[in-house]
């Protein structure tokens, strides 16, 4: 079933998330507070648009409340993806990914109510261990 994601911010991880689920036939909003991050996800995306994540105001105006998740893919400004997430969670969205910079940051977001904490980095160094030793290493 089609579902509609939000994704802020557009950095590799953002762009990464916002292409697949595009490509996997749902409906995806992208939002970066810069232009040129904008244009790039303008052909795998449903809608894009230029925001700055901590402004409720922006967020409202583009419809953020009827997202059924929303992915915080804001990276390096620690301050500014916490107060998007804290938004977002005051507006009442059900489920809202984060995507965590340090031990700190995630245990203010897990603090302020974020849904699911993510570490790419760490999580995908895991998988690929996971990976290795599978049987599946046959298959390379
Ligand atoms: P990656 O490893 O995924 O490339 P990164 O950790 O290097 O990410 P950044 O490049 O710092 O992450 O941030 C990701 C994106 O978030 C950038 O494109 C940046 O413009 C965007 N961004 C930063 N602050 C905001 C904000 N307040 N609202 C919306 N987007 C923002």
């Amino acid at each position: 079933m089609k579902k509609q994601f939000a994704v802020i911010g557009l950095g590799r991880f953002g762009i990464s998330v916002s292409t697949e689920l595009y490509k996997l036939g749902h409906d995806v909003l992208a939002i970066d507070i810069n232009e040129s991050k904008v244009n790039e996800i303008v052909n795998d995306s449903t809608h894009s648009a230029v925001g700055d994540g901590t402004d409720e105001k922006t967020m409202r105006s583009l419809g953020i409340t009827n997202f059924d998740h929303v992915i915080v893919a804001i990276g390096d400004d620690i301050q500014a993806s916490t107060l998007c997430t804290l938004l977002l969670k005051e507006m009442g969205i059900d489920s809202v990914w984060v995507k965590a910079q340090n031990y700190y940051h995630h245990k203010v977001l897990d603090k302020i109510g974020a849904d699911k904490i993510i570490h790419p980095e760490h999580d995908m160094g895991n998988r690929i261990a996971q990976h290795l030793v599978s049987e599946k290493v046959i298959d390379y």
